[in-house]
C-alpha cells in the first residue's frame, strides 16, 4: 500500500489543482449531499460483477463486469500484496498479463511480480491509482520474482526496488540491466497494449540506450511515480461500447522536447495545496457511467476460485470451451494500435457461459468526437 500511495500527493501539482477545481464545480454536490462515495461502494465487492465481459467509461472513472483472477500463483508470476483483491482484470487483461509472465521468462526474465490490476469490479479505490477502474490497467514491479516461492506474508511486506535516484530523476545504472529492457519492450510488443508508463528516468534511459528498433518506444510514457513498477494500460476491447478510448500516442519515439520537459523543475515543484479531495475521495455513483450501478448490482459467482483465469489451457469452472489466447504477432508495434479481434478474445470472457442476463444495460455507440 504504501509503495503506490509514495510520492504521489506531492508530484502532482497540476493534476491536483485540476481535480480541485473539479470538486469545486460538481463533484462537490455528491458530497455535501452525504451521497455514498464510489469508493466505499466499490471497494466493498469482494467478487467481479457474473456478466459478459465490458468495461464502462474511462480508465479512471469506470467499472467493468464480467472480470476474472490471476491466480495468486503461476509457472513465473507471483501475485504482491495480496490481501488489496486486486488481481481481477478484464479476461483480455488477465490473458495478456500471463502471456507476459510466460514470455519474459522465455526471454530470460525470472518471472513478474504483479502489482494491482483492479478491483473485482473496478470502479475508484479505497487508496492509491486514479485509474485503474475498468479492468486494463496492470502494475508490473521492475523487480523480478525471486528464486525462492514468497510466502503471503513476504508478498505483504517485501519492498520493491526504487530504480530512479530520487534527486537526478536518473535511473540507477548499477540497477538496470538488459533485462529490463527487454522486459519493457516485450510488454509493449502487444497489439493490445495501447501504453506503458515509467518514471521519465527510465525513459530516458530507453530513449539513450535502445538501438535498432525504436518503434516501440513511443508506447513507452514518462509520468511521475512508476520507479519501481511499470504500468501497462490495454485498450478498449471489443463488445466494451461504453468503454472511452484514451487518444493514441504520438507516432514518434517520445524522447524529444516532451521528455525534456520532465528533467526540468517544472514537473516537481511541491505540491501548493496537498490537502485538496482526490477525485476519488468524492466521486459519487453520479459521477460514473450509469451501468456502473447495474455493475454493483450484479450477482456474485460461486467463488473467486471458479473465476479464476488460469491461461494454460485449463478450462475455467463451468466453461467447457478451450481455452484460445490470442497471439499477437511477436515484436511488431507499427500498426500495434488495432485491438484484437472477438474471436481472438480468450475463452474465459465467456466463462460464465451461458451468459446470464442480468439486466446491465447496453450502452449506446458514442459520436466520435
Ligand atoms: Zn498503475
Amino acid at each position: 500500500m504504501v509503495t503506490s500511495l509514495r510520492s504521489l500527493p506531492v508530484r502532482r501539482p497540476f493534476l491536483t489543482a485540476t481535480l480541485a477545481i473539479l470538486a469545486l464545480a460538481g463533484l462537490a454536490a455528491g458530497a455535501l449531499t452525504a451521497e455514498p462515495r464510489a469508493k466505499d461502494l466499490f471497494g466493498a465487492e469482494k467478487l467481479p460483477a457474473v456478466a459478459a465481459a465490458q468495461s464502462f467509461g474511462f480508465y479512471s472513472k469506470g467499472c467493468f463486469a464480467g472480470g476474472v483472477a490471476i491466480p495468486m500463483d503461476g509457472p513465473s508470476w507471483e501475485v504482491m500484496r495480496p490481501s488489496r483483491n486486486r488481481r481481477w482484470g478484464h479476461p483480455a487483461m488477465i490473458a495478456l498479463i500471463e502471456k507476459l509472465a510466460r514470455d519474459a521468462h522465455a526471454d530470460g526474465w525470472p518471472g513478474l511480480l504483479i502489482g494491482d490490476i483492479s478491483q473485482p469490479r473496478g470502479g475508484p479505490m479505497l487508496t492509491g491509482h486514479a485509474s485503474h477502474q475498468i479492468g486494463l490497467d496492470a502494475d508490473i514491479w521492475l523487480t523480478p520474482m525471486p528464486s525462492r516461492p514468497l510466502s503471503m506474508a513476504q508478498r505483504e511486506s517485501m519492498s520493491a526496488t526504487l530504480m530512479v535516484d530520487e534527486k537526478t530523476h536518473l535511473v540507477k545504472d548499477a540497477l538496470w540491466t538488459t533485462r529490463h529492457t527487454q522486459l519493457l519492450k516485450r510488454a509493449a510488443s502487444y497489439p493490445e497494449v495501447e501504453r506503458i508508463l515509467v518514471n521519465p528516468g527510465i525513459k530516458k534511459k530507453l530513449c539513450d540506450t535502445v538501438k535498432g528498433d525504436r518503434s516501440w518506444l513511443r508506447k513507452i510514457r514518462p509520468f511521475w511515480g512508476h520507479d519501481y513498477h511499470f504500468h501497462m494500460r490495454i485498450g478498449c476491447q471489443p463488445g466494451s461500447h461504453g468503454c472511452k478510448a484514451q487518444e493514441a500516442t504520438p507516432t514518434d519515439d517520445g524522447c524529444g522536447k516532451p521528455l525534456a520537459w520532465w528533467f526540468t523543475a517544472e514537473p516537481w515543484r511541491p505540491n501548493k495545496n496537498p490537502d485538496a479531495p482526490k477525485a476519488r475521495d468524492i466521486m459519487t455513483m453520479a459521477n460514473l457511467p450509469k451501468e456502473c450501478r447495474a455493475v454493483l448490482d450484479a450477482p456474485n459467482p460461486a467463488s473467486a476460485e471458479a473465476v479464476t483465469y488460469h491461461g494454460d489451457g485449463l478450462p475455467i469452472a463451468g466453461n467447457d470451451l478451450p481455452i484460445a489466447v490470442a497471439e499477437p504477432p511477436a515484436e511488431s508495434s507499427a500498426e500495434a494500435t488495432v485491438p484484437v479481434g472477438a474471436a481472438a478474445l480468450p475463452a474465459s470472457a465467456s466463462a460464465f457461459a451461458p451468459t446470464p442476463k442480468i439486466g446491465i444495460p447496453l450502452p449506446r455507440p458514442r459520436p466520435e468526437n
